[in-house]
């Protein structure tokens, strides 16, 4: 039979914020156990929890990229239950008046070779606090507080995802504009960023299904996986005439299936009610200002601009974008070759090739991640200078290759290293014509036979070995010689001589 499906995520992100979201305990990854932690994220008694507004801030930033509205007032409340993880036995949480609210994600690319183009609304974003990490070691478990109270937002969309490859792309957009707005570093190994799915199936037109709820996907691979293992599960549960029960379970990666965890509790099992020792936040004029002037191009509007403004194509586009200091680095770099007068859509083309193969290749071997390229002691500036060069003929491609290596390890200008090293492009017909002649000496058989083969009319045979001698040319020349003259100077000679 067929269903129709319905998929809705929730995503919780660490907020990149120094100090946790009710006290000043560090918030870091990876500490000693229980170093970070006071009285107040363990929820000793008689102590007051005070909101930090960096983690408003960056929860608002994230709301506002996603198009949601910040409401006038918003506020705490508390979420009833236990768990060892959590000694104050309540989380901290957003109910009734999330920070985020009503908004959308517009979906587009290509994943799994599904064509994808939706929007996807989004429901809530809000504001809460993490829990402890518990450690299972053999039949004891360990507890490790550092993570309790750290700064945790939940994004929630609307059940308006159909197929497992939509709610990967989906989370794959979400980690680039976290990233890109520098308020998550989007390691979901690490747990930083991970997603709840939920997903439904029914007859088409009959609405929504029963949801089962696949909890804490730490990869967007995962999502996809999950997700469509489910709708195939829960197709051919409805196809044998059952019905499926609401409950969550966990991805098997071992096994590659999802598997029962627990029947999901309701929210009125939690007793939510509204925290009374942190007051309403109602935003001012000063406060939403610093979220706006906080906000960056996210990367999907940066994508097109690209696209158009550059002459990219969707690819180039799109594996500039992964990273802003790598989209950073190419607008910086283009705009350089611009102040030397290079026209942009030509610039742009020599650079994303530089970026995309060569400084790729160079960043991998050093060890410096995408990311992290403001910091290449290739800068933008040198990059233009020496594709400048290139675009004029002064120095050849090998050189060029050879310079790049140089400025890197020496930290200088690539037009100071090739003076230096004399690597500028000879362009002097008398010098080149010097080479011609020696090559000549050397290889007089080689251009009896171009001569042979253009009097067979083997135009193929002919222009390999013409390549071939202008490679000795630029031999003769620590590959200084001008190709394109050489080649001409070599096809008069062998004219001259028919
Ligand atoms: P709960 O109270 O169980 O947490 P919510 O209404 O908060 O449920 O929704 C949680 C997530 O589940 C949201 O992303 C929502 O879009 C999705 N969802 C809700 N109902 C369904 C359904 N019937 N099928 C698929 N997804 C659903
Ligand atoms: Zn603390
Ligand atoms: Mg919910």
């Amino acid at each position: 039979m067929q269903y129709q499906s319905f998929i809705g995520l929730e995503v919780h992100i660490h907020l990149l914020t120094k100090t946790k979201v009710f006290c000043g305990c560090r918030s870091a990854f990876g500490d000693e156990p229980n170093t970070n932690i006071c009285p107040v994220c363990m929820g000793y008694p008689g102590v007051l929890p005070s909101l930090n507004i960096e983690s408003m801030r960056m929860g608002c930033m994230v709301a506002k990229s996603l198009n949601c509205h910040i409401p006038e007032k918003t506020w705490f409340e508390r979420k009833q239950y236990f768990y060892p993880d959590m000694t104050k036995n309540y989380q901290i949480s957003q109910f009734a008046s999330p920070l985020g609210q009503e908004g959308y994600v517009d979906l587009e690319g290509v994943n799994g070779g599904q064509q994808i183009k939706k929007r996807v609304r989004i429901k809530e974003c809000h504001l809460e606090e993490d829990a402890g990490k518990m450690i299972h070691s053999g039949t004891a478990s360990l507890l490790d507080y550092n993570r309790a109270g750290v700064s945790l937002l939940e994004i929630v969309t609307e059940p308006d995802m159909e197929t497992g490859e939509e709610a990967e792309l989906f989370i794959q957009q979400l980690r680039r504009t976290v990233r890109y707005l520098g308020v998550c570093d989007g390691n979901m190994e690490e747990g930083s960023l991970r997603a709840d799915a939920n997903v439904s199936i029914n007859l088409p037109g009959k609405g929504l299904g029963r949801k089962v709820e696949i909890k804490n996907l730490n990869s967007s691979r995962f999502v996809r996986l999950g997700l469509n293992y489910e709708i195939q599960r829960q197709g051919e549960f409805l196809d044998a005439g059952k019905t499926v029960v609401q409950e969550t379970r966990l991805w098997n990666e071992n096994r590659d299936q999802t598997e029962p965890m627990r029947t999901k509790e309701n929210a009125q099992d939690y007793r939510y009610f509204p925290e009374p020792d942190i007051p309403v936040f109602a935003p001012d004029a000063e406060f939403l200002a610093s979220v706006d002037k906080a906000l960056v191009e996210l990367p999907a509007p940066r994508m097109k601009r690209f696209i158009s403004e550059y002459g990219l194509n969707s690819e180039q586009a799109d594996l500039v974008c992964e990273e802003k200091a790598q989209a950073d680095y190419f607008e910086e770099a283009v705009s350089e070759a611009g102040k030397r007068g290079m026209e942009k859509k030509s610039a742009a083309l020599h650079i994303v090739n530089w970026l995309l193969s060569d400084i790729k290749h160079l960043l991998n071997r050093d060890g410096i991640a995408q990311a992290g390229i403001g910091n290449f002691k290739l800068t933008p500036a040198r990059l233009a200078s020496l594709v400048d060069l290139l675009s004029r003929g002064q120095v050849s491609g090998k050189n060029a290759k050879q310079t790049v290596e140089a400025a890197l390890k020496e930290d200088r200008d690539p037009e100071v290293i090739i003076k230096e090293k004399g690597w500028e492009l000879i362009t002097d017909p008398a010098l080149i014509a010097k080479a011609v002649q020696e090559v000549y000496a050397k290889e007089g058989a080689v251009f009896e036979d171009v001569r042979a083969a253009i009097t067979a009319g083997n135009e193929k045979r002919s222009q390999t070995l013409t390549a071939f001698l202008v490679g000795k040319v630029l031999q003769a020349t620590n590959g200084r010689a001008d190709p394109k003259i050489a080649g001409e100077q070599i096809g008069e000679l062998i004219k001259g001589s028919v």
